[in-house]
């Protein structure tokens, strides 16, 4: 900031603490905003880059959206160990058109579609249980409208079914009660009531809005009743979407299938089309094909359908907001933005955590000090006993990448080993870095640079070890993994 603001570092410092900022030292990181209020001082004009024209970021909620075509809900089905998800769920999914059409074969992508005869349809997760649920929220995902409970009748509440509830509560998300296993002898439908109501549902029998439908998964009985109550409470909750303009959803799962880098993605605005271009994370897809849960090529995913997605540059993570780009300039810049601000926030933690280093190095020499004078006859020891250490020598295109890298490399290892970064600097590895490689047993990192063909050589004759990337998690994969081949066998 010193150098942009054409200040001598230690002027800009004094300045500093005479604008009232304290304890400032060249390491110092600081915020955007405050970095913009000290330009102002020195009568910059100062606007702070939050990355509006570079990311792409999802429209405005409209102020009326009453007037927007409705949207199949979106349910979750959760509840204790052994009550039945995993059986409702089957049901339901041998219920689904597209099973029925297709010899009630469908393929797992995480979400599958039940249409009523009322030509109504709905949304079911295919992952049951909490941990879906969890992850996806974990990520800022709301992508639940409503929350299935399943309790078994001759079971009734369970720890898991608490936990469930605490989740839909958190989450804000209504929930129906499912009391399955109805068909069982010792089916007990009102201790499970009286014992929901204990633990605060307000179940409608005595008063409440909380519906509770009987069902059973084994024979089937009142799983339509429980379908027509999920379509009435959405109609109440009044789920809409706009189907057309820029697409907008989130990854349910993804994998590498045998025919390509697959993710599910579940619209919740927009309608996603073949060819369509859109960004999840930090990697983006020209969308090459659309499949239902049949496998079957779709051409359009409207809002509150799941789809499976081909075309990915790389693997998105389960979680990831999907947003369609424009076109695929606007994606790759939106990309690039965000691998930009993680790799920047990751150089911050790298010297943040070199602060805190220092300063536990100078309380501890301060400590060995005092000790020492305390008792002369102390036994010197290393430092740190039992840690290998695996030199690096970072060189990359520019000062931004070279502290990005030793960002994320610095401090990698675990108790036994570890990554330190010898010598760093901007440019193409010389004659000299690998030289001083081969004394010192360091491996050569070069980040975004060509290698000239005789330093390749000559780093071959000599032994040393150069990671060639242009990708900071490729750099940090190589690190670890040099790492773990100093590690003793069996550990
Ligand atoms: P999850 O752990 O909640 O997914 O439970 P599952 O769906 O795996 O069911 C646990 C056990 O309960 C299985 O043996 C099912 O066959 C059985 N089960 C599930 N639903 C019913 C039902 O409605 N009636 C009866 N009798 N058994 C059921």
């Amino acid at each position: 900031l010193a150098q942009t603001l054409q200040q001598l570092p230690a002027n800009f410092l004094n300045d500093l603490s005479e604008m009232g900022f304290e304890d400032m030292t060249v390491d110092t990181i600081l915020t955007g905003e405050t970095a913009a209020l000290i330009s102002m001082e020195y009568g910059f004009e100062p606007t702070v880059d939050d990355g509006a024209t570079r990311d792409l970021r999802p429209r405005p909620t409209p102020s009326d959206p009453s007037t927007l075509p409705s949207r199949p809900p979106i349910v979750t089905i959760m509840g204790h160990v052994d009550h039945g998800k995993t059986t409702l769920l089957d049901w339901l999914r041998k219920s689904s058109v597209v099973a029925q059409e297709h010899g009630g074969i469908t393929q797992h992508i995480g979400a599958f579609i039940v249409n009523m005869p009322s030509g109504k349809s709905i949304t079911f997760l295919d992952t049951p249980g909490h941990a879906a649920f969890l992850t996806m929220r974990q990520r800022g995902a709301n992508v639940t409208d409503i929350v299935v409970l399943v309790v078994a009748a001759d079971d009734s509440v369970k720890p898991q079914t608490v936990e469930a509830l605490k989740h839909a509560r958190a989450a804000k998300v209504p929930i129906i009660v499912a009391i399955n296993k109805i068909d069982k002898e010792d089916a007990r439908v009102e201790q499970v009531k009286a014992d929901l109501s204990r633990h605060g549902v307000e179940i409608e029998d005595f008063g409440g809005d909380v519906q509770v439908v009987p069902v059973s998964g084994k024979t089937g009985q009142g799983m339509e009743d429980l379908e027509e109550n999920i379509v009435t409470l959405s109609e109440i909750l009044d789920v809409r979407a706009e189907n057309d303009g820029m697409a907008e959803g989130w990854v349910l799962e993804s994998s590498i299938k045998p025919y390509g880098r697959a993710a599910t993605v579940l619209v919740k605005r927009g309608t996603l089309r073949q060819g369509d271009m859109i960004v999840a994370g930090r990697t983006w897809a020209r969308i090459r094909w659309l499949r239902n849960e049949a496998g079957v090529e779709v051409s359009e995913a409207p809002p509150g359908t799941p789809v499976e997605i081909l075309g990915w540059r790389e693997l998105p993570d389960a979680g990831e907001q999907v947003l369609q780009a424009p076109d695929e300039d606007r994606a790759k810049v939106a990309v690039d933005y965000r691998q930009e601000m993680a790799d920047r926030q990751q150089s911050s933690i790298y010297i943040a955590e070199q602060q805190r280093r220092q300063r536990e190095k100078e309380a501890a020499e301060a400590a060995a000090e005092l000790a020492a004078s305390e008792d002369s006859e102390l036994d010197s020891k290393p430092a740190q006993p039992g840690i290998t250490t695996q030199n690096f020598i970072v060189k990359a295109d520019v000062a931004g990448s070279v502290e990005a890298v030793c960002g994320s490399i610095v401090g990698l290892g675990n108790h036994e080993v570890q990554s330190t970064v010898l010598q760093s600097g901007a440019g193409l590895i010389t004659e000299t870095d690998v030289e001083r490689a081969g004394i010192s047993k360091a491996v050569i990192v070069n980040f975004n640079l060509p290698i000239q063909p005789h330093i390749q050589q000559l780093a071959e004759a000599a032994g040393v070890k150069i990671l060639d990337h242009r990708v900071i998690y490729h750099v940090v994969d190589e690190v670890k993994d040099c790492l773990s081949n100093l590690l003793p066998p069996n550990i």
